[in-house]
Parts: structure tokens; C-alpha cells; sequence
């Protein structure tokens, strides 16, 4: 039986839309300095939080104060920074040439907002994927509502207290809730869903969103390969995939999902591997304040579930294994020779599991990985030029770093997002305004224009006019 939210919960959430949709121009018609100035007042009150959040997230799943710091509040006020610097072009209107047929006329784009939009936001990196997609929507001019991942309840009460701190709730809004408050909230017409989270889920989002036919941005995820080739600095390799695909617990969207190594670098590789993750992690990770936990029980077990699953399928544990189902601990653990039928090779890992696969000849795997769901995120390590050029033209991914991982979200200049499966639509920078504003294309007659001239009735001299555009114009 699919749970419903309480009467009292359902009105409330109406009438905040309501009021929202009132509200809507009074914030469409906002300056850039106004939304400046509202932008700057969020970081501000983020930073302000800054000890309370660290606290929230270590009770969360333990992550460590230095990446909270790094990948949630400096990617907040980071967005904050560059969309301050760009707003003012973003939002004046961008003038289009005139075509000869349409004489007489200009034309402009005017980017208005969408309206009132929703954020339905997961666990992973609570404040980033909340507040990052509102930086955007409030660069955009649109009232919002908000509703953060039941599963990181500290992080959310925190997010809650700022928003509560810098928005009236007919700008802002934000509702704590799982599946049935987001079922209340995907009812209702909005002009704009933003959702981040599993493909499965945005599928549910999108069905919703038909309904009203509200455009939508899905964040989705799925299988990030990384390939390793003969020509690659295996030891740099290593140590940025360890980093890249064990901080958060390996619970990211763009982390190395699973790598495909040259079979003539795969040895070394683990090594290599093995070496970093004992200076990231000490000999005993559990021990570390640097390596968090996976969020809870049902993830903890659904992670060991597709490991169980992926060793009695013949696959060799090569780092770590071990695990806590008390703490939701598991180590991090690499695996090879893992078959490509098991849980590890079909399903996202989302957890500190690393399948490592040699490859000999780099066409299989450009085979395998266009056989499966365009990723989110492609990786390729090479010092090749041709290599890296031969992957990026015969495959497709949402994002891709050359000799690195992961890190590409951080260029706010560059679009986020993925294709299929992995997603629809971009994030971050010019790419969230974007998204979150309708471009509305402007026309203005200044003088007679020849389209006047070749109205009804038509006679042999408009035809003659016609002919002539036709050919010539
Ligand atoms: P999830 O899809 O389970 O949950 C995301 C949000 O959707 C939560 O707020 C949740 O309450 C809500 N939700 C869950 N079931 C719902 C339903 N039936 N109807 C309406 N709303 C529902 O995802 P998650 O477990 O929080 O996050 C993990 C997934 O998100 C992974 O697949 C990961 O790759 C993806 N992700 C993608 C990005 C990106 O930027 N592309 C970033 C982070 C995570």
C-alpha cells in the first residue's frame, strides 16, 4: 500500500503553492541586484551554519569536516560566486539578427522565469543537491519549493533552519517528507521539476510531470566506467580514482563505477591502489575519521547483497572485503575477475566497491560500454592523444575527465548532467539559469514590413514577390 500524507500535511502544502503562485511575479520582476543580494544573504547564512552542518553530516554518515567543507559548502558558495558575476548578463535581453524577409523588425530573447518550480533532492551530498539547484532557480527569478531526502534527517533539519532564517514561505519553501510528501507535491502544477536521484524514481517524477506538462531536469545516475589504458601514469591513475570513488563511501553519482584497466598495467594498478587507500584509511579503515559510512541499513545491505552476489559468481576479492552491518561498515574493498552478469556489473554500486576488469584490446570495451545505458560520467586515463580521442568519439556520457575523475563537476562553466538513463537536461552555472528560465523570444515590428505587402487576395504580382523570396531570399 503506497503510504498518503496527512489531510492537514496535504493542505498545507497547497496553500504554501498557492501563495507561491501569487508571489510569483512580484519575485519574477526582482533586479539583479535584488537577487544578488538574496543569493548572497543564502551563502552567508550557509556559512554561518557552517559548524552545525559539519555536525548534521557526521551524524548522517560520518563525513568528515574537511568534505563537508569541500563538497557541500564551498559548492554552494562557489555557485553563489559565479552566478553573482554573470548575473546581470544572464538576464538582460540577448538581441538576434533579423532575417532580409522580415525587414523592418528586431527581435531579442528575454529570459523569464519558469515560475514556481519545484527540488526534490537525495541523500548523497544533502546540502550540494539541494542548494545548488536553488541557487539557479533563484538567479532565475522563480518562487520554489523544496524537499530534501528523508534519509539524512540532520542534514535536512539544518537546510531547514536557513531556509526558514533567509525566505518568507511564499518564496521559499522546504518540506521534510519521504515518498508520500513527495507524492502530494508531484500532484500539484508546477512550471519546473528538478529532481535528482535514481533513474527509476525519475521516471516516476517524469509520469508526474506529464500530467501538468511540466518541463522537468532529472539528476539521474547509473554506471560510471573509467578506463585505464597501457599508456596511462597508473600510479596517478590510483591514487585519483581511490579518492574519487571512496570519498562519500563510493556514494556518488559520478564516482568510478568500475574500472577497465590494460591487462600489461593491472597488477600494478592494484598495487597501486592498495597503497593509497592505506594512506587515505590507515591499515584498519573503520578506525579512520576519514571514511565515512553508507547512509543506512537498506543500502548497507543492498551494497554487500550485489558483493556476496558478485563473489559466488567466481569473483576474487583483491582489497579489504570485511564488513559491519551494525556500523553500515564495509571496507574499502576492490574486486577482480568479477562476472559480467552478477549485481556488481548490472546495477549502480553506489558504495565503496571497486570491480576492476582487464582488457587487452580498447575496442571491447568501448563495445561493452555502449552495449549498457549512456553513463553519467566517463573516465579515461592515457597520455594518448589518439586513444583519448578515438573514446570520446565512439562512445556518449554525460560528462567526461581526461586523467582525472569526478572533478568536472566543479567547473561551474561546464554543463552537469547526463543522457537517457543518466538524465535529462543540464545543472550548475549558465546551464541551471537555464534550465529554470523559460527563453522567451521576443518580436517587435518597427516599420511596414514586406510580409504587409503579401496579404489577400493573392494576385500575380505577390506571386511574383513570393517566387522571388523563394529563391532568393
Ligand atoms: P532516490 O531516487 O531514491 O531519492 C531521491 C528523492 O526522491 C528523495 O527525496 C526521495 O524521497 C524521493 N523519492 C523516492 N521515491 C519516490 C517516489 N516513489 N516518488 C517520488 N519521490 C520519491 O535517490 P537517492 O537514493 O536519494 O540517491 C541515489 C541516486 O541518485 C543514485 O542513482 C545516484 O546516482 C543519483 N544521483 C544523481 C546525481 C546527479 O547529479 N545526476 C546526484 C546524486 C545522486
Amino acid at each position: 500500500m503506497t503510504a498518503t500524507l496527512s489531510v492537514a500535511n496535504t493542505e498545507k502544502i497547497q496553500s504554501v503553492f498557492s501563495a507561491q503562485q501569487k508571489n510569483q511575479y512580484r519575485i519574477g520582476n526582482t533586479s539583479a541586484k535584488e537577487r544578488i543580494r538574496k543569493l548572497q544573504k543564502l551563502s552567508g547564512t550557509v556559512v554561518k551554519y557552517k559548524a552545525e552542518i559539519r555536525k548534521a553530516m557526521w551524524e548522517d554518515f560520518r563525513k568528515p569536516a574537511a568534505e563537508v567543507d569541500l563538497t557541500e559548502i564551498y559548492v554552494v558558495t562557489s555557485e553563489v560566486k559565479h552566478t553573482n558575476a554573470n548575473l546581470r548578463r544572464w538576464m538582460s535581453p540577448q538581441k538576434v539578427g533579423t532575417p532580409l524577409s522580415l525587414l523592418g523588425s528586431s527581435s531579442w530573447i528575454q529570459y523569464e522565469p519558469k515560475g514556481v518550480c519545484l527540488i526534490i533532492a537525495p541523500w548523497n551530498y544533502p546540502l550540494n543537491l539541494t542548494f545548488g539547484p536553488l541557487v539557479s532557480a533563484l538567479a532565475a527569478g522563480n518562487t520554489v519549493m523544496i524537499k530534501p531526502s528523508e534519509h539524512t534527517p540532520y542534514s535536512s533539519a539544518i537546510m531547514k533552519k536557513i531556509i526558514n532564517e533567509v525566505f518568507e514561505e511564499n518564496e521559499v519553501a522546504f518540506f521534510e517528507g519521504g515518498v508520500e510528501t513527495a507524492t502530494a507535491l508531484l500532484s500539484l502544477p508546477f512550471n519546473h521539476i528538478f529532481f535528482t536521484g535514481a533513474p527509476e524514481i525519475g521516471k516516476i517524477v517524469m509520469r508526474a510531470a506529464s500530467k501538468h506538462l511540466a518541463s522537468v531536469t532529472l539528476e539521474l545516475g547509473g554506471k560510471s566506467p573509467t578506463i585505464v589504458d597501457e599508456t596511462a601514469n597508473v600510479a596517478l591513475a590510483a591514487t585519483r580514482i581511490a579518492w574519487g570513488k571512496f570519498s562519500n563511501n563510493g556514494q556518488i553519482c559520478i564516482a568510478p563505477d568500475h574500472i577497465f584497466v590494460h591487462e600489461s598495467k593491472k597488477e600494478q594498478f592494484l598495487n597501486e591502489v592498495g597503497k593509497r587507500l592505506k594512506i587515505f584509511y590507515g591499515e584498519d579503515a573503520s578506525q579512520s575519521e576519514n571514511y565515512m559510512r553508507i547512509v543506512n541499513n537498506h543500502h548497507f545491505k543492498r551494497v554487500k547483497s550485489y558483493l556476496d552476489n558478485s563473489v559466488s559468481g567466481g569473483a576474487k576479492v583483491a582489497i579489504g572485503g570485511k564488513s559491519k552491518a551494525e556500523e553500515n561498515f564495509m571496507e574499502p574493498t576492490v574486486v577482480t575477475e568479477v562476472p559480467l552478469e552478477s549485481d556488481l556489473m548490472k546495477n549502480e554500486i553506489f558504495g565503496p566497491v571497486l570491480p576492476v576488469i582487464g582488457y587487452h584490446n580498447v575496442q571491447e570495451v568501448v563495445d561493452q560500454i555502449n552495449a549498457g545505458e549512456i553513463p553519467l560520467a566517463l573516465y579515461i586515463y592515457s597520455s594518448k592523444k589518439k586513444n583519448v580521442n578515438y573514446i570520446l568519439k565512439n562512445t556518449r556520457a554525460g560528462g567526461t575527465c581526461i586523467n582525472n575523475n569526478d572533478v568536472h563537476f566543479f567547473n561551474n562553466n561546464l554543463p552537469f548532467g547526463g543522457s537517457n538513463n543518466s538524465g535529462i537536461g543540464k545543472s550548475r552555472g549558465w546551464y541551471g539559469f537555464d534550465a529554470f528560465s523559460n527563453a522567451r523570444g521576443v518580436y517587435k515590428q518597427n516599420m511596414p514590413g514586406a510580409l504587409d505587402l503579401l496579404m489577400p487576395p493573392y494576385n500575380n504580382f505577390k506571386q511574383k514577390i513570393i517566387d522571388l523570396t523563394l529563391k532568393w531570399v
